[in-house]
């Protein structure tokens, strides 16, 4: 495995390999079990698999963690070697110096979910992520559902400017308690990290609700009241359209649905989400 701080050598090192297939997984570092499933579907769909390892200022609002981002670089090395991956990317800027001039812009799909308190933030990562596909030329990237509304507005960014990638999703990975691993998870402390599981126990009570009785209202009801008994203070929770991320008001919908949720627990902004109607059962949660 080599490790590369400079583009110009990474693009350099990628020349001589261009007829394999090139896997990216993009990452700010502090890997847990989520990144590594990403890592592994990247294994398993290309011969080359490059992790990008860097914290985009970019994408972090002023009064955001961009300074206190956990950044254990050792044992990220450590992790990428045990999981075979041939090169991480870890730049130390990639930006000019005076700052950047142009960028990329979201439409509508950035107004909705995280991106109404987190003006900018989706602007910061599609330039970043357009920034890296340039570095690596991938044809394969893997994003994780963790983040959907990102994986969407990523999806999007290759289709509307015909970028030739393929865009792969990996699953959420959570903790037994169905807490999703997030590198934020750290900054918890115990009660809050107990307080925080509560989050998915929110999301599989409404998809209970949506498979007994799929009525919008008493779906919503339901998750409500039991995030008020939590003493969870929510920024938001919608059903939203997967595709459009639009939020619906009625569970009669042609595209298929998904209940996304975001919360500020202590010191830790979290999200999650789930499909509305869930196609497995193994999935299930010990919820109270
Ligand atoms: P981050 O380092 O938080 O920017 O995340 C890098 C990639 O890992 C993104 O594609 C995330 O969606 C993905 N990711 C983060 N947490 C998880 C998780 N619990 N399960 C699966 N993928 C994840």
């Amino acid at each position: 495995m080599k490790i590369i701080a400079s583009a110009d050598e990474l693009r350099h090192q990628l020349a001589g390999l261009r007829t394999e297939q090139i896997a990216l997984v993009p990452t700010m570092g502090c890997l847990h079990e989520g990144h590594l499933s990403l890592i592994r579907n990247a294994k398993r769909l290309a011969d080359i698999v490059v992790v990008s390892i860097y914290v985009n200022p970019l994408q972090f609002a002023a009064d955001e963690d961009l300074d206190s981002y956990p950044q254990p670089f050792r044992q990220d090395v450590a992790l990428c070697e045990q999981e075979g991956v041939d090169f991480i990317f870890n730049p130390t800027s990639l930006y000019p110096a005076q700052g950047i001039q142009v960028g990329l812009q979201v439409n509508d799909l950035s107004h909705r979910l995280c991106g109404i308190s987190r003006t900018n933030h989706f602007d910061g990562v599609v330039t970043v992520v357009n920034i890296l596909f340039n570095i690596v030329r991938p044809d394969i990237v893997i994003f994780g559902e963790k983040d959907f509304q990102q994986l969407t507005i990523i999806r999007r960014m290759v289709a509307d400017l015909h970028m030739p990638i393929d865009i792969i999703s990996g699953e959420t990975v959570r903790e037994s308690d169905g807490l999703a691993k997030s590198s934020r998870n750290r900054y918890l402390n115990s009660e809050q990290r107990q307080q925080a599981s509560k989050l998915s126990c929110a999301l599989q009570l409404m998809q209970d609700k949506a498979k007994h009785e799929n009525d919008y209202a008493n779906i919503m009801a339901a998750g409500l009241e039991y995030l008020k008994l939590q003493h969870i203070d929510i920024d938001y929770l919608e059903i939203c359209d997967e595709y459009n991320l639009q939020a619906v008001s009625t569970t009669k919908h042609d595209a298929p649905l998904r209940i996304f949720i975001a919360a500020t627990i202590g010191p830790a902004r979290l999200i999650d989400n789930k499909p509305l109607l869930s196609p497995t059962l193994e999935d299930k949660q010990p919820c109270v």
